[in-house]
């Protein structure tokens, strides 16, 4: 027996057999022995604890109590049908009841009998009850063990049928662990490293994890097992940056030219943040090293990536290579494109723009001056990843709001030159930094923590719908004032009907509200043809209307600095990080803006905890540290698809210190063998080699 044990298919456990393994495969998904080993507890039952009836307190989550049944009856009619036994024990008497599977419990209890009996403890006048406990009798044929942690799995109604409850797997899992050895679960590090790092070994880990001595080594072998998952998730990822480091060539940008010094002194109409400056240098250096530039930059929403990305660009053309920024949708690229061409005329650079509309013959002019290299900087969307986009000399990518895109998307711009093209991903999402680490840990990470100066703070207020008129009216006074106004809707695929109609009634309302000719509306949404919206976009843009109606497709990177008014219409139906996103869109000019949060008058408590945060809060990043704690990191955007942040056992949120050091320790092993080479590390790389997916080894030397 050695490694490849644990990949045998399940129905080769004893006990197990065809039919219970198609049971476990279609229930569980349980395949392998690993993936049986690898289904844990999700509790543990101290079955050496046992509490006597007077002394349980509504303190107690769940319990475990040892008597006899004393008379078992079925009380109530249909629905409130249930089957009540007394139970009793030395100091008391409590009921136990049962609304489901009442046939089979009368059955199985039997008055007279002794029970061990363990559930979620309740209380009904005062009097301690279970609902649905388990029972078991005590003078069955097992007799009780001592120091006994009994665990519980996750199972299905579907497999308790069949004979596969619980106890079952337990069972199954008890028989496997048996079998096991440091050969066939291998350890991943070497006897001083595990020592040092405080843990478990990883063959007690599992043992412990599954059947414990105590309370106290399940936590360890928890620890243990949630450190791996994290530990070799950063490994991986570091492996793959340093391998891009040590290896990939990359284009050299040796010096700072012409096109850069002429826009930084002449046509920059700012001062840079010390952010910016700090960002700009991290660029620079990355881009003459020789190696390829893989970097994400994250800034809240206005802290000002664009000019950052131009100037990088500029960086390139000054070295004689062709830029390129790709937005998530037209309307940005379009901004990008029109911000970029006004600043660069005195400079005398020339900028294209490519998106799906762009028309054939201009089309193939662009693509011409591309290839031959005449072009020097390409504003556009996806359409910059078609085949027939080829570039003469292409240097430097930029990604704006990367997560609209996925990894292979992004892969295919790098494959668009010889020697890949340096690579910066630009995302507003705020992300922790440790998380962003944890996502991203094959990207260099650079973050902007600095909104540019003078920005007046937005004022965000929660009202509700009793307050719209008086809502209105002040929207009114701002447009009086020359301002422009967003108002948005939510647009959420499984409501998707219903909202398009709440977004039509409300249009019709405000437009109602704010007639032609002293007012005008633009209406954008999912829906319209994109000519259409982007149309309606346009007129907002350029002033021609004062009020925008839409969904949140305009959520991400729309600059319109005369617009100070965003009003939420349902916001109790948005997600903390969008509100934040939505709330972006003002606050970009010089006048004090406002941010209107809309909603009923009961919304859930979780709805008014994002209400409230909203309300006290600026910060892009400590928002996405609330909203992790509301939602889970499986919902934070740009990660969802990628996994990256959603393990087993651990939690990005409640294990952030055990993740920061494993995060620690990765680098350190990294930092002393690159490669994996020494001999104490010879179990990591053997494990990592025998997981599927595993890092490209002969690309490391
Ligand atoms: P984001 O990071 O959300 O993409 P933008 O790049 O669109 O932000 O910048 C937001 C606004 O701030 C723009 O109007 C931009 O011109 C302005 N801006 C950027 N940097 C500075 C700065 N250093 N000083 C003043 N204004 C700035
Ligand atoms: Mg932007």
């Amino acid at each position: 027996m050695a490694i490849g044990f644990l990949q045998n298919p399940i129905e080769y456990l004893k006990g197990v057999g065809p039919l219970r393994a198609d049971l476990l495969k279609k229930e569980l998904g349980i395949f392998t022995y690993e993936d049986l080993l690898n289904h844990f507890p999700f509790r543990h039952i101290d079955r050496t604890r046992v509490s006597v009836i007077s002394e349980l307190t509504q303190e107690a989550d769940f319990a475990q109590v040892a008597g006899v049944v004393l008379q078992v009856e079925i009380l109530g009619q249909r629905a409130g049908k249930r089957l009540v036994a007394q139970f009793k024990d030395k100091t008391g008497i409590m009921e136990l009841t049962w609304f489901k599977g009442i046939n089979w419990i009368q059955k199985t209890i039997i008055p007279g009998q002794s029970y061990l009996v363990f559930g979620r403890l309740g209380f009904f006048n005062g009097r301690p009850q279970f609902v649905h406990p388990e029972v078991e009798r005590i003078d069955s044929a097992q007799p009780m063990e001592k120091n006994y942690m009994e665990p519980v799995y996750p199972t299905t109604e579907k497999l308790k049928a069949r004979g596969l409850g619980g106890r079952q797997l337990a069972k199954l899992t008890q028989m496997l662990i048996t079998q096991l050895s440091p050969a066939v679960l291998p350890e991943l590090f070497s006897l001083s490293q595990t020592k040092e790092l405080g843990l478990l070994g990883r063959l007690e880990a599992y043992q412990q994890i599954h059947f414990p001595a105590n309370a106290e080594k399940a936590a360890q072998a928890l620890k243990r097992l949630k450190f791996e998952e994290f530990f070799v998730a950063q490994l991986r990822m570091q492996l793959v940056r340093a391998q891009r480091h040590h290896q990939s060539a990359g284009v050299v940008f040796e010096k700072v030219g012409d096109a850069f010094n002429r826009y930084y002194s002449t046509c920059l109409p700012f001062e840079l943040t010390g952010a910016q400056k700090r960002v700009l240098k991290e660029i620079r250096t990355d881009t003459a090293k020789g190696r390829q530039m893989n970097r994400l930059l994250q800034g809240d929403v206005g802290s000002g990536k664009t000019i950052v990305a131009l100037l990088a660009m500029l960086l390139a053309v000054d070295n004689g290579y062709q830029a390129c920024i790709m937005a998530p949708t037209e309307i940005l690229a379009q901004q990008h494109f029109a911000s970029i061409q006004t600043s660069l005329s005195t400079i005398g650079l020339s900028v294209a723009l490519l998106t799906g509309s762009t028309k054939t013959a201009e089309r193939k002019k662009l693509l011409a001056a591309l290839e031959e290299g005449s072009l020097s900087l390409l504003v556009g969307t996806h359409a910059l990843i078609e085949e027939t986009v080829q570039f003469k000399k292409l240097g430097l990518v930029v990604i704006d709001e990367q997560h609209r895109f996925g990894v292979a998307q992004r892969a295919r711009l790098w494959k668009k030159a010889a020697v890949p093209p340096h690579i910066l991903v630009m995302t507003a999402t705020p992300i922790p930094r440790t998380l962003a680490m944890t996502a991203y840990g094959d990207l260099d990470y650079s973050v902007i923590d600095e909104l540019p100066p003078g920005r007046k703070p937005i004022q965000t207020v929660h009202r509700y719908e009793r307050d719209r008129s008086r809502v209105m009216e002040f929207i009114r006074t701002e447009i009086d004032k020359g301002r422009q106004i967003y108002i948005i809707y939510p647009l959420i695929e499984e409501s998707a009907k219903l909202d398009y109609e709440n977004l039509m009634k409300g249009y019709e309302e405000v437009k109602a509200f704010f007639p032609e000719p002293n007012y005008w509306i633009s209406m954008v949404h999912g829906r319209q043809p994109a000519g259409q919206k982007e149309a309606n976009m346009q007129r907002f843009v350029s002033g021609d209307t004062q009020i925008m109606v839409a969904t949140t497709v305009i959520e991400v990177g729309v600059n319109v600095p005369n617009a100070t008014v965003m009003m939420i219409e349902s916001a109790e139906k948005f997600g903390l990080s969008q509100l934040h996103q939505l709330r972006g869109r003002v606050g970009r000019g010089a006048e004090k803006s406002y941010c209107i949060l809309l909603t009923p008058p009961s919304i859930g408590k979780e709805a008014k905890e994002r209400m409230k945060i909203m309300v006290q809060t600026a910060s892009g990043f400590e928002i996405a540290e609330k909203d992790l704690q509301l939602r889970g990191p499986g919902e934070i955007e740009g990660t969802r698809q990628s996994g990256a942040l959603n393990f087993k056992l651990a939690s990005v949120i409640q294990d952030r210190p055990l993740l920061e050091f494993a995060r620690e320790q990765a680098a350190r092993i990294l930092d002393l063998d690159p490669t994996l080479v020494k001999p104490e590390n010879q179990l990591l790389r053997a494990y990592l080699q025998q997981q599927k997916g595993s890092v490209n080894w002969s690309k490391i030397s």
